[in-house]
């Protein structure tokens, strides 16, 4: 590995271990084996210790669980599965497939239309939204209203990119009604089928839109303003989280910060290309 690349990693893992201290995590454990990773109260370089982990096994009772826990999830939970950068090979219309006429939640009676994403399977951006507004559900595709309009403009005027070359979907795949923030429970019964998504893609770059998103992917309660501006992780995929737009239809000077995120996100795909 070359000096730059590991200069590269080694930011990431100060980055990534940062965060995890912010949001109280103070140990991690690594799979099944033996090692530890303890994260310093002031935030300095982590050092790994060899202890038998008693803890990172999960009894087979906890597993069934999660299972019972997410109706939705028809796969091994995403602590089980092991991390690669591979796609699942699932097929995002398997997994469409598998949402069918979905009603494991309380928000099927007040839709119209499920809407599962848009874009294609090749993506190397993934955006992902709150749940669907009055627009989404006519017409059952996400970001097509006043928000999409504003994403849309980001993706074509900041990244250069048109939308058919990104994914573009939601945490929840029904409307809230009022547009209200979806629910922890609504959240655990819809979030498979997002992780399936990202897994079904596996794309270089994850953008999170707002709250749900980042509470979703990146389980942190951390306000946007705290977290955007820099890169976190989901199962090794970087992720930027930034502003909703439809927080910038409220609060246009917050166009900047998310400007300046996006175009954190041009330059990292640039560097692949
Ligand atoms: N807001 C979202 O979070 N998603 C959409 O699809 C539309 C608006």
């Amino acid at each position: 590995m070359s000096e730059r690349s590991r200069q590269f990693y080694l930011e990431q893992l100060k980055a990534r271990l940062e965060y995890y201290r912010e949001i109280g995590i103070e140990t991690l454990s690594l799979g099944a084996g033996p090692f530890q990773i303890a994260i310093s109260a002031q935030g300095s370089v982590p050092w790994l210790s060899a202890s038998p982990s008693k803890t990172a096994e999960p009894e087979p009772a906890e597993t069934g669980a999660n299972w019972q826990a997410f109706p939705g999830a028809k796969s091994l939970s995403l602590f089980e599965t092991p991390l690669t950068n591979q796609p699942s090979g699932e097929s995002l219309e398997t997994i469409r497939a598998d949402l069918g006429d979905c009603r494991r939640c309380k928000l099927w009676p007040t839709r119209t239309n499920i809407v599962f994403g848009s874009g294609t399977h090749e993506a190397k951006l993934v955006f992902v939204g709150e749940g669907p507004g009055a627009d989404e559900d006519a017409q059952g595709l996400p970001f097509v209203g006043a928000a999409g309009q504003i994403l849309t403009r980001i993706i074509e005027n900041v990244l250069d990119l048109k939308r058919d070359q990104v994914y573009i979907c939601n945490v929840v795949k029904c409307r809230p009604p009022g547009n209200r923030f979806p629910e922890e429970d609504e959240i655990a019964t819809c979030s498979p089928f997002l992780f399936r998504q990202l897994e079904s893609i596996r794309p270089r770059i994850i953008c999170c839109l707002g709250a749900a998103a980042i509470q979703t992917i990146l389980r942190s309660k951390v306000s946007v303003g705290k977290l955007r501006g820099r890169f976190h992780e989901y199962r090794g995929i970087p992720v930027m989280p930034t502003y909703h737009p439809a927080y910038l239809l409220r609060n246009p000077e917050a166009k900047r910060d998310v400007w300046d995120d996006m175009k954190k996100i041009k330059v990292f795909l640039n560097e692949l290309s």
